[in-house]
């Protein structure tokens, strides 16, 4: 007979470590699909983490991340670099297909597949990305050593891409569509701070110019309709993330915007031993603590249903 797992975790976020890590502790003996490319998620392309509790003097995101999946291969958890490509998740048997073609069987599951970069929509932009367009300045901020940048958003995201690329670049222009940042005050403060930050205020990205890699914007101002166009070298894109529920569309109840929806102060989904956890679900703080306690409520709630059964 097949071998039905009690739980196979699907993501490698702070969220799906830390479900993992529950998951081991209490004896489940998690498989966890970290993903063929984006193996512990949004974090591997930060910098300092200095809000996460417990490292005073901050934490580096890769290595938060490599001590999360330390901790949980630890306990037992078999971590499996791959994608999970195609899921069944009704019935008592979840039936789950990897990458490399296998077949899994199991009693539950635990999406954490969190989230990914939104793009602008500009036709442009996606022929232009990896040739000046970008949505990671830790990745790629390198080779833009004294050049002129635009970061694209207004919220945390946008101020910490544009600080950072400041240790390369000579000037980093933040084009925001409103006159109000979203950001939190100390990273506001800190950007402000920078004498080699300037904003532009009101403003959205019409086009993205040049032939062979990025020349620079075609910029239009939302208040007074007036357009124009300035030389970049970069562009860097940092306008918040869209849920990768993709994998789980007409099977798990999603919300109006694609997280997926799940019971109040529990991440049962609709779905009877389908848990969710993480920036999957979560509109609101996505903060990688927010995260690895979604995680850590995730395994709970599995295991509880693991009991029940
Ligand atoms: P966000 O807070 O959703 O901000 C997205 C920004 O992009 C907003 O300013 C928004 O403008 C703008 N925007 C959205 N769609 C746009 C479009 N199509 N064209 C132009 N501009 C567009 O996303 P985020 O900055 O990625 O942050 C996500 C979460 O992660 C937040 O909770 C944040 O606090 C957290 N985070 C924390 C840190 C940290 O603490 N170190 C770092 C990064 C992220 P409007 O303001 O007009 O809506």
């Amino acid at each position: 007979m097949d071998l039905v797992h009690d739980v196979v975790i699907v993501g490698s976020g702070p969220a799906g470590y830390t479900a993992a890590i529950y998951a081991a502790r209490a004896e489940m003996k998690p498989i966890l699909y970290e993903g063929s490319v984006t193996a512990g998620g949004a974090l591997m392309n930060t910098t300092d983490v200095e809000n996460f509790p417990g490292f005073p003097e901050g934490v580096m995101g890769p290595d938060l991340m490599d001590s999360l999946r330390k901790q949980a291969e630890k306990f037992g958890t078999k971590l499996v670099t791959d994608d999970i490509v195609e899921m069944k998740l009704d019935g008592e048997i979840k039936t789950l297909v990897d990458g490399s073609g296998n077949t899994l069987k199991a009693k539950s599951v635990i999406l954490a597949m969190g989230s990914a970069y939104k793009e602008i929509g500009l036709a442009n932009e996606k022929r232009l990305s990896g040739r000046g367009v970008s949505w990671c300045a830790t990745c790629d901020g390198f080779f833009f050593r004294e050049k002129e940048l635009a970061v694209v958003g207004g919220g945390d995201s946008a101020m910490e891409e544009a600080n950072f690329l400041t240790r390369f670049a000579s000037k980093v222009v933040v084009i925001h569509r409103r006159a109000e940042l979203r950001a939190s005050k100390i990273m506001i403060e800190r950007a402000m701070a920078n004498p080699k930050i300037e904003f532009i205020w009101n403003t959205e990205v019409t086009d993205v110019l040049g032939a062979e890699k990025v020349s620079g914007l075609a910029l239009k101002n939302l208040v007074t309709g007036e357009t124009s166009e300035k030389n970049f070298d970069g562009l860097f894109v940092a306008i918040g993330h869209l849920p990768r529920s993709e994998l789980v569309v007409g099977q798990v109840k999603l919300d109006g915007e694609g997280y997926v929806e799940v019971v109040s102060r529990s991440t049962n989904t609709n779905l009877k031993g389908v848990f969710a956890c993480g920036d999957l679900v979560d509109h609101t703080y996505r903060q990688a603590i927010t995260a690895a306690g979604s995680g850590c409520q995730a395994a709970l709630d599995a295991e509880r249903f693991l009991a029940g059964h």
